[in-house]
């Protein structure tokens, strides 16, 4: 715990909860503190259905949401991604996503060297946050587009 000397991901999940529940920081954090003991909830920055962005852990801290990276990473997490049958789905509200841009641009200003990585890129086990993060990160113009 305390203080990340180094900042070079920028991890982006989703809480593998369907539409209809009713998810929000709140429960995350609940979820944190009684079923992981944690101190405080796992992620930096929780993107609510609504778009609504909370504020977990002080951005500066480690964070307890990527086994082996919490060290050198920041968390985002979007509330969705499951469909009824709790197979994972893109179905984020725009506004996330809005967010979830104006969340990544921020975080890219503070730390420029960072990279952008979704949890199945760091956990070949999951796969958090159920969307492409290298094509949503073309299509915000985060990266450049190979010419051919
Ligand atoms: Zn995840």
């Amino acid at each position: 715990m305390g203080k990340r000397k180094e900042t070079s991901t920028i991890v982006v999940h989703c809480s593998a909860t369907k539409p209809e529940q009713l998810v929000d920081f709140e429960t995350i954090k609940r979820w944190h503190l009684m079923e992981r003991a944690f101190i405080d909830i796992g992620y930096h920055w929780v993107i609510e259905r609504d778009g609504s962005v909370k504020q977990g852990r002080p951005i500066d801290d480690w964070g307890a949401h990527v086994k082996g990276h919490n060290h050198e990473s920041v968390g985002i997490c979007l509330v969705g991604g499951l469909d009824s049958d709790c197979h994972p789905v893109d179905n984020f509200t725009e506004m996330q996503k809005r967010m979830l841009k104006f969340l990544v641009g921020g975080c890219l200003q503070l730390w420029p060297e960072a990279v952008v990585k979704g949890h199945y890129h760091l956990n070949k086990d999951k796969e958090c946050p159920s969307f492409d993060i290298e094509d949503w990160l073309a299509q915000e113009g985060f990266v450049e587009e190979v010419s051919e």
